[in-house]
């Protein structure tokens, strides 16, 4: 193979599995780019050879099913471009509800179906019998079918989508194992092979389980880790029908897929078993690991009671191989925030055949662009941090997430694992008084407190869950009185030098270049216009400028900004995220309270609405931002991380007699929506741009050039074709929690973003894009008459373009 290698290749993809050759395929026939494949044996010999071919499409995220249907749409055609085979047979899939709670999650996703536009009914038992005669439905209480997702050869494929990129003039060299990376100036510029080296500009890491590895030799963390997977193939079964749906159990844990008129069957179970925690071997080609009965043994007698005729049959083999999987059940694609030209598409968590068409087409236009083309964020390798590159942590976490393959997604739920891993200074404290935790990229943060005499643990169930009263109480308290919140989870960037206003000029798209002592909330906007980031700029100094942004951004905002600073600027980023606290004061008492640990002047004309002060407070310094999330008269004060105590201590003792309360993530999640206040990655993302988003007064046109400027110039010219609106329901128990279906005159326009309630209202209330081909006028828009679909029920709602609560901030800027 060495003499063929070249000297030079503009993208190297490494990893000739599904992912490698799709990506290529991809980036050869849109891109036209010169692109190689090294593998380090042979073509599949990874985990895509033993796959069991399932490809289903339903996510909870709108693009990840975008993505996924793309697959199928690849699947479907390939064969006709390549005149190799895929395999492919859309038979449906059939989703087995034991429960009524099981059936409650497929009413909802039947509606998430709709609401991204895709078809997914809910049947009967007799149905079901109907369509697979040989299974026993008498425990069923229902099921679900989505009547396009179907089954393919994962190597059919794979060599199919090879055969279409050397058509495109990719090129692949089998038995190439790349062992390390050669740098200039932070940039790979070779990639070095055990045949030699090969310039390039571009790396795309597709080395399924041993992508972690490749990550660590060009210092990039790719965390995931080998699980055990299993499943057995079986003899012929007399009266299987070659079309018969894919099948998935998961309250017995197990999947099927016809197969040779037999059945491929398979599942997860609550223990699953981790492989190796070191490196993966570089010569694990075309293996399995041993049978292990024991562990299978569960499946197969969940199996044989729902389909009786497997006890007749015999196993023709089992395949037990390992299949990489990430803390969060997604898989990981996107740019290294470690290293700009080093990409990564790995982690399938054993649904990577029906991801790799879709996950190849994106991944490609993310190499040539350097930014993803949709919202991909719940796939982005920039959602995980330094505690992710912690291997004893993730392998942990991984074997939680994995365990929750097939288990009711109930909402509001938590990992418990790896906790508690960072803490707030405040943690005991919070503790003490009763806080019920949660965990944001390795943070420990107080979802909401426990009264006296409640438990301070969540129950799931698709009903209203046991916190609803206690966070209604911390509501109540923050909208009459004063609430205390914990954000020291926040991250907190702080960026200097002298360039420091030309960068963040160029970045956001609100006008940063005020006087020091002011705010500006503001978006960071990709080349579409889509909002990228969302954050609070604090102009400290001239020269200084503090950025507050979520706690699970921490990443992907930090590589954001440094990825798009423009080149020859004399500036510093600087993560201060764990230095500083951040406790928000929040509340119509919030000044009193205030006062009563400060002596400076917090009037409203001495300390206005959007503006920043270094204060005393409680004999410490703290930097106090005029600024809410919540909708009240309020602070954020972030002081040193040691001063954190006193000050906290000092407002829960001079605010009892204010009754000040103690709030948490729940409350901020009711408060916010009331409010209208938008929260990336849900109601605004890479997708929106800030008009449709209603976020146009934070956008500066001005004369100066930013990021996105140009698409936001062009998008002005055309009528917005969606717009974010409020949605408040007529009644108060309706539970939602988003992706509910938005029909307006009985007609489908959109679904929400985010969902929840609203206490002060006393209502259901959500936020969500109204969609129109023609315009969505105001006038069209409120001119109609709008239900939600919440679990397949029509439900009567009302919209709104000003917040529910206090439309004119009047109590923002008291
Ligand atoms: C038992 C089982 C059943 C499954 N069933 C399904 C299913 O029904 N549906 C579904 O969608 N998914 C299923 N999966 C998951 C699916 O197999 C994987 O998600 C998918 O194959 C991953 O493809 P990949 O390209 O990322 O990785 P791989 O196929 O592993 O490819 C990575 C390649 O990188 C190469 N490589 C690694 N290091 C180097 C190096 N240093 N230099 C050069 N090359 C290197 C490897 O040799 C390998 O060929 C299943 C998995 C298992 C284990």
């Amino acid at each position: 193979m060495s003499e063929n290698l070249p000297a030079h290749a503009e993208i190297v993809v490494i990893g000739g599995g599904i992912v490698g050759c799709s990506t290529a395929y991809h980036l050869a026939r849109d891109h036209g780019a010169e692109v190689i494949v090294l593998e380090q044996n042979q073509l599949t010999s990874g985990s895509t050879w033993h796959a069991a071919g399932l490809v289903g499409q339903l996510r909870s995220s709108a693009s990840i099913t975008q993505v996924l249907r793309y697959s199928v749409s690849l699947y479907e055609r390939l064969e006709a471009e390549t005149g190799l085979a895929t395999g492919w047979k859309m038979t449906g899939c059939l989703r087995l509800a034991t429960n009524a709670e099981r059936m409650t999650e497929f009413k909802r996703l039947a509606t998430t179906a709709r609401s991204f536009g895709m078809e997914m009914h809910l049947i009967s038992p007799a149905e079901v019998a109907a369509m697979w005669p040989l299974m026993d439905v008498s425990d069923l209480v229902g099921a679900s079918f989505l009547p396009t997702d179907g089954q393919a050869s994962p190597s059919d494929i794979t060599q199919s989508l090879a055969k279409g990129a050397r058509t495109h003039g990719a090129r692949f060299f089998e038995g190439v194992r790349v062992a390390g990376f050669g740098f200039e100036n932070g940039r790979i510029v070779r990639v070095e092979t055990d045949s030699g080296a090969i310039a390039c500009e571009r790396i795309v890491n597709c080395g399924g389980q041993w992508a972690r590895q490749i990550g660590a030799l060009a210092g990039v963390s790719v965390p995931l880790q080998p699980m055990k997977h299993q499943y057995v193939v079986t003899q012929p079964i007399p009266g299987l029908a070659r079309d018969a749906p894919t099948l998935r159990d998961p309250d017995r844990g197990t999947y099927f897929k016809e197969e040779v008129g037999g059945l491929v069957m398979g599942g997860y179970e609550p223990d699953p078993q981790a492989w190796t925690s070191g490196d993966v071997p570089d010569d694990f080609a075309f293996r399995l690991f041993d049978d292990d009965f024991d562990h299978f043994e569960p499946h197969m007698l969940n199996a044989i009671a729902r389909v009786p005729a497997l006890a007749k049959v015999g196993v023709r083999r089992m395949i037990h191989a390992p299949e990489s999987f990430t803390s969060d059940g997604n898989f990981i694609l996107g740019r290294a925030p470690e290293c700009p030209n080093f990409f990564v598409g790995a982690g399938f968590n054993a649904f990577g055949i029906a991801s790799g068409g879709g996950a190849g087409w994106v991944l490609a236009q993310w190499v040539m662009s350097g930014e993803a083309p949709l919202d991909l964020w719940p796939v982005d390798l920039r959602r995980f941090s330094a505690v992710h590159a912690d291997h004893a942590w993730l392998r942990e976490r991984v074997i939680e997430a994995t365990a929750k393959h097939y288990t009711i997604a109930f909402p509001h739920e938590e990992y418990l694992s790896g906790r508690p891993r960072l803490v707030s200074p405040l943690y005991d404290r919070l503790k003490a008084r009763g806080a019920a935790f949660g965990s944001k990229l390795g943070w420990e943060r107080a979802n909401w407190f426990a009264p006296p005499g409640v438990e301070r643990k969540d129950e799931y169930a698709m009903v209203r869950q046991n916190w609803f009263a206690a966070v209604g109480e911390e509501h109540r308290a923050t909208r009459e009185r004063v609430a205390v919140f914990d954000q020291s989870s926040f991250a907190k960037f702080e960026v200097s030098g002298p360039d420091a206003e030309r960068a963040l000029d160029f970045l956001c798209a609100g006008d940063v270049a005020k006087p020091p002592g002011r705010l500006t909330y503001t978006q960071l906007l990709n080349s579409r216009g889509g909002v990228e980031c969302d954050l609070t700029v604090a102009r400290l100094a001239a020269d200084r400028f503090t950025l507050v942004t979520g706690t699970g951004f921490r990443t992907h905002d930090a590589a954001w900004i440094r990825d798009h600073i423009p080149g020859g600027l004399d500036i510093r980023l600087g993560d201060v995220t764990e230095e500083r606290a951040t406790l928000a004061v929040m509340g119509p008492r919030a000044r009193e309270l205030l006062a009563r640990i400060s002596s400076d002047d917090l009037g409203a004309a001495a300390f206005p609405f959007g503006h920043v002060r270094k204060i005393g407070a409680a004999g410490r310094e703290a930097i106090a931002m005029r600024v809410t999330y919540v909708g009240e008269l309020g602070w954020e004060l972030h002081m040193r991380t040691a001063d954190a105590p006193a000050v906290f201590d000092a407002l829960m003792n001079e605010g009892e007699s204010l009754g000040v309360a103690l709030a948490g993530y729940r409350a901020i999640e009711s408060l916010r929506l009331e409010k209208g206040y938008r929260a990336w990655g849900a109601d605004i993302t890479p997708n929106d741009n800030p008009f449709e988003a209603g976020l146009g007064f934070a956008v500066s046109l001005g004369k100066r050039d930013f990021l996105g400027r140009t698409a936001l110039l062009e998008a002005r010219r055309e009528p917005l074709k969606k717009r974010l609106a409020s949605f408040v329901c007529d009644d108060e128990d309706v539970v939602l929690i988003g992706r509910e279906t938005i029909l307006r005159d009985g007609k489908p326009v959109g679904y929400l973003s985010s969902g929840g309630y609203g206490y002060t209202l006393a209502r259901p209330i959500g936020l969500g894009y109204v969609k129109n081909a023609e315009g969505v006028s105001e006038e069209w828009a409120l001119g109609g008459v709008y239900e939600l679909v919440v679990a397949q029920e029509r439900r009567p709602c009302r919209i709104s373009f000003e917040p529910l609560y206090d439309p004119k901030a009047t109590r923002v800027k008291s």
